[in-house]
């Protein structure tokens, strides 16, 4: 039955937010790409909730487009709502969060994918890999198409022999009843990838015209908001509030009353759920003291009636998820449109992949997304723009693009799956990057936007617009560090900001170092010559003021880079190193670790072990190098 039905440099399976930005990344590095996908009609499709961003992933979505990635720019085009959260903390955790039109958003993405050039989109199921002599070298389809290409990315989400649990129901289904992903999770297996089995949750979806906003909270978008991308500069999209209210007395009740009916207590669910995603069967349980949970109305989109129940992730039957809906303040009368459930599904072990995202045991073949052991649209996108590199650059035969811990949350989420793994859906936070006050929400383009160029992701006049900005911020921080003032000029200023009068005169600088003094203040006094935006001002307020704490974490980026630095060699038989435990023996040889740094993260290695193996890396070079020089 099967036909050869085309040859690429690179296939992406799966149009999620992972597959979207591989292919994406892959088409515009010059790499003829096919992007394969179930359904046309579900690229970049939502099927959880209604927003890009928050803490950590509002981050990524910062360095998505810091490197030239789409997912950035697609919300700043189609968001309902957007916020800055925790501005009142430091700026390592400000994080803005949108919420999305989730139908504009899919067709803008699929718009841009439609034409880019070197992307070609089709509809079809992947079902077999090809790999010859260990290399992956192309698909086959349900169709029996035959797709050849030098790598394959393959980003299939929650599909994976997926099924949906709600209450005593099962099937066999990707989200939202689109067709499951069976044979290919077979063909994985078969060419030697361990999988495991994973879950995750989505809440009922309720109309609109039967919630009563009189008994719950609104909650406003920015006035005036800020942007995930760099390159967006205004909008004038209408924003959409959303609602708060809480679970009551009674909600809490009903779910007690039903716990023999809900899968994850029945044992139906096989599959491990996200730790910080509860389902709120699994909150009631856990936090049993706890009187009431909050409850967010988000709404879906402009041109839908459909309002996402955020909090209220559930596997129960569906009369008790009415039953639950009605026993919240606002939703006494509402009309469920759809029901929660619960999806289990297949991903790969993640320690089973190269910093790279390409499986160790198929070359050419790499993975990214949910299927990598993540949860979040932010995480598989994060991912799948890395995949999506470095197929282009093994095609280009260049060397793979690793983001470091210090570099990205990128390189925070990529290192900790590929060196630690994950017992359940990861899920970022801040408190992941032991480097968060280098990874701001304000900062991703000077971390990335150089990588982004290098690849050929970030254009000329975009890389201009970048360095000019660098430019003018290094120069307003230099010209407020030569400025001096006297202590009269700062009189005003320095009262209305409650702040201690000058006693001698001094430079500017160490005045917006004091923790009531705001570069707007500044300004008033000593204008600046040079035309900076919002964004740069903001800039130079945070390299002044957290200049300690950013020196300080400096130092401890430039030990870890020592350690990074110390390469092992790839072809090392930790069977050999004398002295090591065997716990770490068997760690290592597993996971094959690039560096002395990566090595001394996996969980079981102790610095001991880590000290013994730089004795013996230095033993091995000095030999391997005497080898060489035939002595
Ligand atoms: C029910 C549910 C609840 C969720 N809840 C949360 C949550 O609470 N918090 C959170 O952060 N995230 C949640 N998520 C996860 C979030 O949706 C995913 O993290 C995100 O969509 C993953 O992106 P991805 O690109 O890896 O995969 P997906 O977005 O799932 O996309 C995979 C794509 O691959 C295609 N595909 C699959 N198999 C094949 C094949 N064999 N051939 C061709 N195409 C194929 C599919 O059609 C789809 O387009 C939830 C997801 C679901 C389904």
């Amino acid at each position: 039955m099967g036909y050869v039905a085309g040859e690429f440099d690179v296939i992406v399976i799966g149009a999620g937010h992972a597959g979207c930005e591989s292919a994406l990344a892959s088409a515009r590095m010059g790499c003829e790409t096919l992007l394969l996908t179930i359904n046309l009609d579900m690229v970049a499709f939502m099927p959880c909730n209604p927003s890009i961003g928050g803490p950590a992933k509002g981050h990524v979505v910062r360095e998505i487009d810091a490197l030239g990635g789409e997912m950035g720019r697609n919300i700043d085009k189609t968001f309902i709502q957007m916020r800055m959260l925790n501005t009142g903390k430091g700026p390592a955790v400000h994080a803005l969060r949108a919420q999305a039109d989730k139908f504009s958003y899919q067709h803008l993405m699929k718009k841009t994918i439609e034409e880019t050039p070197h992307l070609t989109l089709r509809q079809g199921m992947a079902e077999e890999l090809i790999v010859e002599d260990g290399k992956c070298v192309g698909i086959v389809t349900k169709s029996g198409a035959e797709y050849r290409a030098k790598a394959i990315v393959v980003t299939t989400g929650t599909y994976l022999r997926g099924k949906i649990i709600m209450g005593e129901l099962m099937y066999e289904s990707g989200p939202n009843n689109q067709q499951p992903s069976v044979r290919l999770s077979a063909s994985l297996k078969e060419h030697g990838l361990e999988l495991i089995r994973f879950k995750t949750g989505t809440p009922p979806r309720v109309h609109k015209d039967t919630i009563d906003f009189s008994k719950t909270e609104i909650q406003p978008g920015d006035e005036k908001p800020k942007f995930f991308s760099h390159e967006t500069e205004s909008s004038d999209n209408e924003q959409l509030p959303c609602w708060l209210t809480y679970t009551s007395e009674d909600t809490h009740r009903i779910i007690n009353d039903n716990l023999h009916r809900a899968p994850m207590f029945s044992g139906a669910i096989e599959g491990t759920g996200p730790r910080y995603c509860p389902s709120i069967e699994d909150k009631i349980v856990r936090f049993a003291d706890k009187p009431k949970h909050q409850i967010f109305l988000e709404p879906e989109g402009k041109h839908t009636s459909e309002y996402y129940v955020q909090g209220l992730s559930t596997s129960m039957p569906e009369d008790v998820q009415l039953s639950i809906l009605r026993s919240i303040p606002g939703l006494e009368k509402v009309e469920m449109m759809r029901t929660g459930y619960a999806i289990e599904y297949d991903a790969v072990i993640p320690t089973q992949l190269w910093p790279s995202l390409e499986t160790k045991v198929i070359d050419g073949l790499f993975t990214a997304g949910q299927i990598n052991g993540t949860s979040g649209y932010e995480e598989a996108a994060g991912q799948g723009i890395i995949a999506g590199i470095n197929a282009a650059r093994k095609v280009q035969g260049k060397e793979a693009v690793i983001i470091g811990r210090s570099q990205g949350y990128i390189g925070v989420m990529i290192d900790d799956l590929v060196t630690k793994g994950t017992n359940d859906p990861y899920r970022l936070l801040t408190s992941r990057a032991e480097y968060r006050l280098l990874l701001r929400h304000d900062n991703a383009d000077l971390r990335l936007t150089p990588v982004g160029h290098e690849i050929g992701l970030i254009t000329e006049e975009r890389y201009e617009k970048f360095l000019k900005k660098k430019e003018l911020v290094e120069q307003e921080v230099e010209r407020l560090r030569s400025t001096k003032v006297k202590p009269e000029e700062m009189e005003n200023v320095l009262l209305e900001a409650g702040s201690a009068p000058m006693t001698q005169g001094g430079d500017v600088l160490s005045l917006l170092r004091r923790p009531e003094v705001t570069y707007a203040m500044l300004e008033t006094v000593v204008p600046s010559p040079y035309d900076l935006t919002e964004e740069m001002k903001e800039q130079v307020e945070i390299q002044i003021k957290y200049a300690g704490y950013i020196e300080k974490q400096l130092l401890q980026v430039e030990r870890l880079n020592k350690m990074e630095k110390k390469k092992i060699p790839d072809d090392i038989d930790y069977g050999d190193v004398r002295g090591l435990a065997s716990e770490a023996k068997q760690k290592l040889g597993v996971i094959r670790p690039l560096s002395i740094g990566q090595a001394s993260r996996i969980a079981g290695v102790t610095p001991a072990d880590i000290s013994i193996l730089l004795v013996y890396m230095e033993h091995y070079n000095r030999v391997t190098a005497a080898r060489k020089s035939g002595a």
